[in-house]
């Protein structure tokens, strides 16, 4: 039943079986043309060619079975628990006769939703084990299942059975058989009608299955597919829907870099004054790595075009340094920087750092905070404006609408994970076209990188600046918590400081977890009676931060308690301890953050992970990673793996795009080609018109996604 007026564009209304209640289930998940329909793909593949009957399936056997309900009900068990209960005989009509049994736990859901009937055909997919009461029949624990809607299915034709099947993610009331219906009615209202969509040169090039085929074979396998391969998404189908995808976003980043070239920036000159004036103002050697970065930051000033350029290096590798170097070049040159930090703590601190080492230079740098009077606001605007402030560090405040620049030159981002591309946009925006440079607090994988800053030049410092020793640290539990805090004791006695970082402020009802507040409390009174000990957490108003900060850093306070507001860039060199409570609760790459505040001195330094009671083997298990290497690089990658691009860095706005088809993890190959094939495309390969027409429908296909990569 193809359906001629049925485009890749339609609504996804307009497909046989979708009403405007069902339209409105896929618009829950952005699905709203046949387009986004057919791009939303199986996550995993079921051989249903060759069923397994259940008289030949064995103890330990993960399958797919295709039985009949014989009865299903819940049970009590002796301990008071519930059980679904579910018997089935075999319905493959390979092999009669055999018998299974299914259970699900705690499930008297499926009592009440009267999911399961007697006489119901259903496939069942799961690891077969032997019944443990020993009737010798096997029994399949909490098994995926799906129930045929139709007695039984007519062998040929079918889209449940006979055939590799599609498993879909439910949607709401979407259940995976309904998506699979819709995909297929989907496919088949369209007929011949989806125009591809890679140009030309692309798919001969790299020898691609054309867009409709691949479509119909990743939704629905040909028979001798191979399966790992489907699994891994790996068949040529899949791969060129990966690939599509992958080219189509690095398209939008060289057309965006393209377009940062085409643009006047703000040239600087390298002359003895530059010279002489970073060598007046450095404090120390820079490391080679810091040299090398600095050259490649400072080639891409003296070029007539913006710079647009990424810097990453582990804490403590003298990225804020370096990004001085940098503003003193932008300054000699008669022009304005500004540097954009998270938090007022980190802002604050950068800018009393620019102030102590950029005095011998005679600048004036001014602070523009939220938290700061309006009058005091309105001085520095005016200040800036009329371009006697040379720089200013800041944190949103500077990108409100009235803060203006008379020459703004360098724009610097820091810990740039926690603004939003936007934000980015509105600070580089405050110039007509200013160098951009970004720096990252923790090192980020290279996929990662790509796929979030694919637009931006990367530069990486890979080596710590001399004099570090590394941090010794180590995974407690509760038992260890006296010694530790005696151990803590001494070294403060000795001179030293410590922090102790909690994840919560306060109490909380639902999370049984020592919030900050009331372990300052007790290791004020308690514990260290005659200590200082100082709090700090983000719902402190700003000067009582400031000052706690600055407490913390003449050494007043010397245990001090914090959320993690002082992750970021935070510079006391004489803490030495740190004791991070709940540590489970935090990602490994914020642990290495957390620890990168301690062991900037020389004295030897110490990390203790204070792992909850209920953390589990597993969470254990990523804290001894963390324990075992303090390579930032090596547990960004670790971290990226544990918990999937969405969770990596704990945020979802970080400008990293919402793959439909492809998994940053799994592809990481093909994001490479792709990004490869779409630089070389719009620098040298493309005609011009294949260009446009790529560039066009881009445009129409991901209005918002090209606009956001579009403008930087
Ligand atoms: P990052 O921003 O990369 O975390 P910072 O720029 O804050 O690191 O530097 C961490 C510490 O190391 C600071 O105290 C800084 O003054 C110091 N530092 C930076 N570069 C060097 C160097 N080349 N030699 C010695 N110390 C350095
Ligand atoms: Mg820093």
């Amino acid at each position: 039943m193809t359906h001629p007026e049925l485009t890749l564009s339609s609504e996804v209304k307009n497909v046989t079986g979708v009403g405007s209640a069902r339209a409105k289930m896929f618009a829950s998940r952005s699905i709203r043309t046949v387009e986004d329909l057919l791009y939303y793909a199986p996550f995993r593949y079921e051989d249903r060619c060759q069923m397994i009957s259940v008289h030949d399936l064995r103890p330990g056997q993960t399958a797919t079975i295709f039985v009949k309900v014989l009865s299903c009900g819940l049970v009590r068990t002796r301990r008071g628990k519930f059980i679904y209960d579910l018997s089935a005989g075999d319905a493959s009509g390979v092999q009669p006769g055999g018998l299974i049994r299914c259970i699900w736990f705690n499930a008297s859901y499926l009592e009440r939703s009267k999911t399961f009937r007697a006489g119901q055909h259903v496939f069942f997919y799961g690891k077969a084990e032997r019944d443990a009461y020993g009737t010798g029949n096997l029994v399949i624990t909490q098994p995926r299942f799906e129930i045929l809607v139709d007695s039984v299915p007519r062998a040929s034709n079918s889209l449940e059975i006979g055939r590799i099947t599609p498993i879909y993610e439910a949607i709401g009331p979407l259940s995976p058989v309904v998506i699979r219906r819709l995909v297929w009615a989907a496919l088949e209202n369209i007929g011949d009608r989806i125009p591809e969509c890679l140009p030309p040169s692309i798919i001969r090039r790299r020898n691609l299955p054309d867009r409709a085929g691949a479509l119909r074979q990743m939704h629905f396998p040909p028979p001798d597919t191979p399966l790992d391969a489907l699994a891994s998404f790996r068949t040529p189908a899949q791969q060129r829907m990966i690939f599509e995808e992958f080219f189509a976003i690095g398209v939008a980043m060289a057309l965006k870099r393209r377009q940062l070239k085409w643009l006047p920036g703000i040239a600087v000159e390298i002359n003895d004054r530059v010279r002489e004036a970073i060598k007046r103002f450095l404090p120390f050697h820079p490391t080679a790595a810091q040299k090398r970065v600095l050259k490649e930051i400072v080639d891409d000033m003296r070029s007539s075009h913006p710079m647009s350029r990424l810097l990453q290096g582990d804490v403590g590798s003298g990225k804020t340094l370096v990004a001085l170097e940098a503003a003193v070049v932008a300054i000699e040159n008669g022009s304005q920087v500004a540097i954009m930090a998270p938090t007022e703590v980190l802002a604050t601190q950068h800018y009393l750092y620019c102030k102590r080492l950029l005095s011998p230079l005679g600048y004036q740098p001014a602070l523009l905070t939220g938290s700061q009077s309006a009058r005091e606001k309105l001085q520095i605007k005016n200040l800036l404006k009329s371009g006697i402030i040379p720089l200013v560090v800041g944190t949103h405040a500077l990108i409100e609408q009235d803060v203006e620049f008379a020459r703004l030159a360098l724009a610097i981002v820091d810990e740039q994970h926690r603004f939003g591309v936007v934000q980015r946009q509105n600070l580089v925006r405050k110039g007509p076209a200013p160098h951009v440079l970004v720096m990252t607090a923790t090192p980020i994988p290279r996929t990662y990188a790509l796929a979030a800053y694919g637009d931006l030049d990367i530069s990486i410092i890979n080596e710590m600046p001399p004099g570090r020793t590394p941090v010794l640290t180590r995974v407690l539990s509760e038992s260890d918590r006296a010694r530790t805090l005696n151990f803590i004791r001494s070294r403060i006695l000795a001179g030293e400081q410590a922090y102790v970082i909690c994840p919560l402020v306060e109490e909380s009802d639902k999370l049984n977890l020592r919030p900050a507040i009331r372990i300052h409390e007790h290791l004020a009174k308690d514990v260290f009676p005659e200590l200082r000990v100082g709090l700090l957490h983000g719902r402190l108003p700003g000067e009582e931060k400031e000052s706690v900060m600055e407490r913390f850093k003449t050494g007043e306070i010397q245990v001090l308690v914090s959320t993690t507001v002082v992750e970021v860039g935070v510079d006391v060199p004489n803490a030495t301890v740190m004791l991070i409570e709940h540590a489970e609760r935090f990602g490994l790459a914020q642990l290495h953050q957390l620890r990168g505040r301690i062991g900037r001195g020389a004295a030897k330094s110490y990390c203790f992970l204070m792992s909850g009671g209920d953390a589990g083997e597993d969470a254990n298990e990523r804290l001894r990673a963390l324990a075992d290497t303090q390579d930032g690089f090596r547990i960004a990658e670790l971290d990226f793996q544990l918990r999937g691009p969405g969770e990596f860095l704990g945020t979802r706005q970080s400008g990293i795009p919402a793959f439909r088809i492809a998994n940053l993890l799994r592809d990481r190959d093909i994001l490479e080609q792709a990004r490869r094939e779409a630089f070389e495309f719009v620098e040298r390969g493309a005609s011009a018109d294949e260009l446009d027409d790529f560039t066009r429908q881009l445009q129409a296909r991901w209005p918002g996604r090209y606009s956001l990569a579009r403008l930087g």
